[in-house]
């Protein structure tokens, strides 16, 4: 269970294009609790903290090559402009060199106060940014996007469909995937039969321990084929004897 936050979760996202928020985070349950106050969100331009004529808030990198870099400078004055010291909120920089976002991370996140997220263009930041803000890199998976932007994205709507009251039903959120470690179990709904294809017999018999037994079967299995990576560290932690061959 998500332990309840006294405070309203408070995302902060730095970015070069404040038009992409809410955007879907607008849309659906995440949106219905955004305008009904059980979250907050404020997008703030960076390119407010320039300052030179040409508003710029990029320059070339040191030591040559391609692309840009977005200047320390700036962003220490974008994050302070909406954390100033003493804001108890982690400071996030979207990045494919971080940590990649797991479900017990967000679930971690989502328990407190909400976020401080900087949302990277061009190469990617100053480096002396990250060590100046105390920044904690955090990357959506092992591939390169144009911009932080959409990775904010996900990393928020991962969060807040854990808030409490945002999901209709909140004990969903402690079945599906990942919550015990395992892919979930596939679903079925009406009709019974589509397209020559009917619903697993266990899952009509009304039997809700056969009906627990088969889903945990199930979800196991699709682990197992799937995702060794996850079986494994599954096996781990439940300390189950490996099956045979
Ligand atoms: N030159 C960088 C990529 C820059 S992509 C490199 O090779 O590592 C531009 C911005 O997109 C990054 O600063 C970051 O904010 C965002 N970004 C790209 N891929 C991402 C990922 N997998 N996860 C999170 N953010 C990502």
């Amino acid at each position: 269970m998500l332990k309840q936050n006294k405070h309203m979760w408070r995302v902060s996202v730095l970015t070069l294009f404040p038009d992409m928020f809410p955007g879907p985070l607008g849309q659906s349950l995440a949106g219905k609790a955004l305008h009904a106050g059980l979250w907050a969100l404020e997008p703030t331009d960076i390119r407010a903290q320039a300052t030179d004529k040409h508003r710029s808030v990029d320059d070339t990198p040191a030591g040559g090559g391609p692309g840009m870099v977005m200047r320390a400078d700036v962003l220490a004055r974008a994050i302070d402009a909406v954390a100033p010291e003493g804001d108890p909120r982690p400071r996030l920089l979207m990045s494919p060199r971080g940590m990649p976002l797991t479900q017990s991370r967000v679930q971690a996140l989502a328990e407190g106060p909400g976020a401080v997220i900087l949302c990277g263009r061009f190469e990617g930041v100053d480096e002396r940014t990250i060590a100046a803000r105390g920044l904690t890199e955090v990357s959506i998976g092992d591939y390169v996007l144009s911009g932080g932007e959409i990775g904010a994205l996900v990393l928020i709507d991962a969060c807040v469909r854990l808030l409490p009251g945002v999901m209709g039903k909140e004990a969903s959120g402690l079945e599906e995937s990942f919550a015990a470690g395992l892919l979930e179990y596939p679903h079925y709904t009406r009709p019974a039969e589509f397209e020559g294809l009917t619903i697993p017999e266990v899952l009509v018999s009304g039997d809700h321990a056969k009906v627990g037994r088969w889903r945990r079967e199930q979800a196991e299995k699709l682990t197992r084929e799937r995702r060794p990576d996850l079986w494994a560290s599954y096996l781990a932690k439940s300390r189950k004897p490996a099956p045979e061959g």
